[in-house]
């Protein structure tokens, strides 16, 4: 088999941990495999370098912060490659360039257009392992970039999409994706497969193991992808094409988000542009909009109340303050905000062909008198936003009332 291996940050934070990885990946190779390496720059070096560069140059999405913020993974290839040696292995680093990760010129937030996999394999096939620098790119004039927060699991499986690898391992410090946060819930279970549509649900919740982009790599290219602790050999959770069984799990995973801000503009005129107009500005000034939820009109006027991330909260209220007076042709004060608000979502892929998941969802906050102020659902997915103070709370009751803390064979229908 052709096996990638990723290591995140923590996996390589020090020699120790380093030669952890030499041996694993040897000792994969011995079991007859091919083995290419993607790895992270040691935990901590990432926000290092962010930090200098922050001190000269406020936007990240600048060449010069690229060039800087790529070489905490060359530091960790070239030690990688150092240790596989002196473990008695053979192994050859490739910085981005080197293995031609094409990228657009996007700097700090690029996107991954063409990987030339040659010298990869040249080096698989002269029994070397391949170790792959993650999380940066080239673009086309050569300019060094780099794929976002947490791009190297982009890096993974984009080089097992690109190698046609039998499966992409993502190492990391915990053992897998969870049913929720185990620091929230305890009896939080490791999840052991999942489809790729309720990963992509649950990384863009907030869970934190995968790179959003990555996950859709993954189900664009059909690469398996296996999150497991670079700390044990235990099995941990496999993202996946969806199957039958998985059909039958109604919820699968319960998240919280509390990076978001609501905000509601009262009495708008009930006539056609008007939310085309307010959220010009917002798209405008790079602001993204999560749940938006429109009222019925009434007395020819309508509110419309919507989510942003908290940060961009204070420039929302601002910019509508601007534009909404104009918008309802008088002054006055439409404009309110709750910072003090999370969103909590239940996601599985059987609430497709499972009623009444909303029903349990909403009896259950009501049997913790939670109050509910947004809801907005998609196919495998149901949100409710809530006073921040419930967040804990919340998880917990839908966790257990969906019966998340017993295997999914013991589960009851709803
Ligand atoms: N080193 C980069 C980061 O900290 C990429 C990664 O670790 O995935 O975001
Ligand atoms: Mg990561």
């Amino acid at each position: 088999m052709l096996i990638v291996q990723k290591y995140g940050g923590t996996s390589v934070g020090n020699i120790d941990r380093m030669k952890n990885v030499a041996a694993r990946c040897l000792a994969t190779q011995r079991q007859g495999h091919q083995v290419a390496l993607v790895v992270s720059a040691m935990s901590g070096e990432t926000n290092r370098l962010l930090e200098l560069t922050r001190q000269l140059q406020e936007d990240p999405n600048d060449r010069e912060v690229d060039v800087i913020i790529s070489t905490g993974e060359q530091v960790s290839v070239g030690l990688i490659a150092l240790a596989i040696r002196a473990a008695g292995g053979k192994a050859r680093s490739f910085l981005g360039h080197q293995c031609k990760i094409v990228t657009d010129s996007s700097f700090s937030r690029a996107r991954i257009v063409s990987i030339e996999s040659a010298p990869i394999k040249e080096a698989l096939d002269a029994g070397e392992i391949a170790v792959i620098a993650g999380f940066q790119g080239v673009d086309e004039k050569g300019s060094i970039t780099t794929l976002g927060r947490g791009g190297s699991d982009t890096t993974g499986v984009a080089i097992a999409a690109a190698l046609a690898a039998d499966v992409c391992e993502i190492y990391t410090d915990v053992d897998g994706v969870y049913t929720t946060d185990p620091n929230m819930v305890p009896t939080a279970r490791k999840i052991d497969r999942i489809s790729y549509e309720e990963m992509l649900e649950l990384a863009s919740l907030g869970a934190k193991v995968l790179q959003i982009r990555s996950v859709e790599l993954g189900m664009k290219y059909g690469v398996k992808i296996h999150v497991r602790s670079s700390f044990s050999d235990v099995e941990g959770t496999w993202v996946v094409p969806e199957d039958a069984a998985m059909e039958k799990v109604v919820v699968s995973g319960v998240t919280v988000a509390k990076d978001e801000a609501k905000i509601t503009c009262e009495d708008l005129p009930d006539i056609s542009g008007v939310a085309g107009r307010l959220f010009a500005p917002l798209a405008d000034g790079g602001i993204s909009v999560d749940m938006i939820v429109q009222n019925q009109a009434y007395d020819g006027t309508t509110d419309l109340t919507f989510t942003v991330p908290k940060g961009d909260r204070k420039r929302t209220v601002e910019i509508l303050k601007d534009k909404v007076p104009e918008l309802v042709g008088k002054d006055g004060e439409r404009v309110s905000y709750d910072d003090e608000i999370c969103k909590v979502s239940v996601v599985g892929v059987g609430m497709r062909s499972h009623a009444g998941v909303a029903k349990t969802m909403f009896q259950l906050l009501a049997a913790e008198n939670i109050n509910i102020q947004l809801i907005s659902t998609s196919e495998i997915k149901i949100s409710c936003v809530i006073a921040r103070k419930y967040a804990e709370l919340a998880v917990r009751a839908l966790h257990e009332g969906f019966g998340l803390s017993l295997p999914p064979s013991e589960r009851v229908g709803l």
